[in-house]
């Protein structure tokens, strides 16, 4: 672990983490209600300003991440180059008036026959049943969907629906899912996507069934092999032990189990307060590589066979021979997008001593990612479009993620990062729209200074608020949340720190993105990542000048 990079304050940017930070930059714990104010909190309202130090004019500032202990995207460094340019967009020259930060296309697309686009290379994470996915639900898919990048919706999310109907065992009814897609598909223009994961559970409960039905391909199926915070299913926490008893009845696992004279009486009694529900393992009965294979394509078929054009697989931080198997199953199968999520990703509810203690860190998880692909290019092989995740929420480690697997890295998937602007901007707007403080889930019934400082309505608190207001006209502004303007504000400022860093390397293209764009800060990440060390990268062009 880089030691240096992210302390509870941080001078420079005048941010400062609530809890303790995680090396992704979050605090290990993020609130809903919290009121500031780290970089992402803060870059949810200023927006690009935050790319600077602050104070300018009176300050001058310096890095303090240049000693890198251990193997992480912090220890990965970004090259820049003193001249050149690469990849300018039709029209434009390598002039350096048209070599500006703000020419850097990032538009990306993923898939195999049916490309999908994406305005910038960032997707969320799988937010499923976990309550907090469903009460900022609007404030994320509005968000997403105008910034143009695709949204996942999590597991589970029929099967915890109350409302949500089934007969004979098979989903005929399901308004939360309904609402989790129409509302993402209500701003959508043809970027982005809206991705449904679909896990043991699901499958039997017919969700794949339900979706072809109503949605057609507007959806994009994904199969669920894992996450990076956990290996075991999902969980969720309920504290109604009549709600306990649902999920039963639906078919999860429930700990405590509340058909126990026991425990009732435990929870009557208040010494039992919740239930936790946790999904199935997947493919318990199957014992090889070869029936792991079978079962993954014959999923597939079927999925295809009702009708879906686009798939993906996520899977999570498990060992080499899993993520093998992700890879060339994928490649095989045709897949269009394949997710991987190392230790360090996020979760609403993950196991913590799990979380600490399993599966392997992103950086080495996604260099080997890069180095199995390359193998089955090598071979000329069909080769799976890639998502980077686990522990991504700045610019620069977006860059990072992107190179470390390039060219076959298209999207960076970020979880708790991209939820940060959704609590923020519903707490304002519980605030500054009372009526709508329930609707929206706000946890405030006053702006705190670290708001209040920056303005008092929408219009002077998000960055981006007229950029919105350009898209989709002064009259829809009342029906856009104020999570989804702070997440509209935050990908803007992903968005030019990419830029930036992007210009910076000479690359005007993200598809010009490489891993020589990369350095390592010590010789430990050099050998796991294969990405050379600092002082070496270059050295025998160097010498060759020297000599010359
Ligand atoms: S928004 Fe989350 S990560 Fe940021 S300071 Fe608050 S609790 Fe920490």
């Amino acid at each position: 672990m880089s030691m240096l990079r992210f302390t509870k304050g941080n001078d420079v940017l005048g941010t400062a983490n609530r809890g303790n930070p995680a090396e992704s930059s979050l605090c290990t714990l993020c609130r809903a209600d919290c009121t500031g104010k780290c970089e992402t909190w803060m870059s949810s309202m200023i927006g690009r300003k935050l790319l600077y130090p602050r104070d300018f004019g009176v300050v001058t500032a310096g890095a303090n991440n240049i000693t890198h202990t251990g193997i992480s995207y912090n220890a990965l460094r970004i090259q820049g180059y003193a001249y050149g340019s690469k990849g300018m967009a039709p029209g434009l020259s390598n002039d350096p008036d048209d070599c500006i930060f703000p020419n850097v296309s990032l538009e990306s697309e993923f898939g195999q026959e049916i490309k999908t686009k994406v305005r910038v290379p960032i997707m969320t994470g799988a937010l499923g049943s976990t309550f907090i996915a469903a009460k900022y639900w609007d404030s994320f898919a509005i968000g997403c969907s105008l910034v143009g990048a695709p949204i996942v919706v999590g597991e589970n999310v029929v099967g915890v629906d109350k409302e949500s109907v089934l007969e004979g065992g098979k989903i005929v009814k399901a308004p939360e899912l309904d609402r989790r897609i129409d509302t993402y598909l209500r701003y959508n223009d043809g970027y982005g996507a809206i991705i449904v994961q679909m896990n043991v559970e699901d499958a039997r409960n017919g969700v794949a069934e339900y979706i072809a039905n109503k949605y057609g391909d507007k959806v994009i199926m994904e199969l669920k092999w894992g996450q990076g915070a956990k290996d075991i299913g999902g969980e969720i926490q309920v504290k109604s032990l009549e709600y306990a008893k649902f999920l039963k009845d639906r078919g999860y696992v429930v700990d405590p189990d509340p058909e126990k004279a026991s425990v009732q009486e435990a929870f009557k009694n208040g010494s039992i307060k919740s239930f936790a529900r946790h999904s199935r393992l997947g493919a318990t009965n199957l014992s090889n590589v070869d029936q792991v294979r079978e079962d993954f394509m014959k999923n597939i078929e079927y999925l295809r066979g009702l009708g879906f054009k686009r798939i993906s697989l996520k899977t999570g931080a498990y060992g080499m021979e899993a993520l093998a198997m992700a890879i060339k199953f994928a490649s095989e199968a045709k897949l269009d997008l394949l997710t991987i999520d190392g230790a360090g990703g996020g979760t609403g509810m993950s196991p913590w001593n799990m979380m600490q203690s399993w599966g392997v860190p992103s950086p080495i998880l996604h260099a080997k990612a890069y180095e199995y692909t390359s193998m089955l290019a090598a071979a000329g092989k069909n080769t799976t479009d890639l998502s980077f995740a686990g522990g991504f929420a700045l610019e620069d480690s977006i860059f990072k993620g992107l190179a470390l697997g390039a060219p076959y890295t298209k999207m960076i998937c970020m979880g708790r990062s991209l939820m940060v602007p959704g609590f923020l901007g519903s707490n304002i707007e519980g605030v500054l729209r009372p009526d709508r403080r329930e609707a929206v889930n706000g946890n405030w019934d006053a702006l705190p200074k670290t708001v209040s400082e920056i303005g008092s309505k929408a219009e002077e608190i998000f960055a981006g608020y007229y950029d919105i207001q350009a898209k989709v006209g002064a009259d829809e502004m009342k029906n856009i949340p104020y999570g989804a303007m702070a997440i509209w504000t935050l990908a803007d400022k992903l968005a030019a720190g990419l830029q930036q860093l992007l210009a910076g390397a000479r690359k005007f293209n993200l598809s010009e993105i490489s891993r020589d764009d990369l350095v390592s800060g010590n010789r430990e990440t050099e050998r796991e990542t294969k990405i050379p060390f600092v002082g070496d990268a270059g050295d025998e062009i160097a010498k060759a000048i020297l000599k010359g």
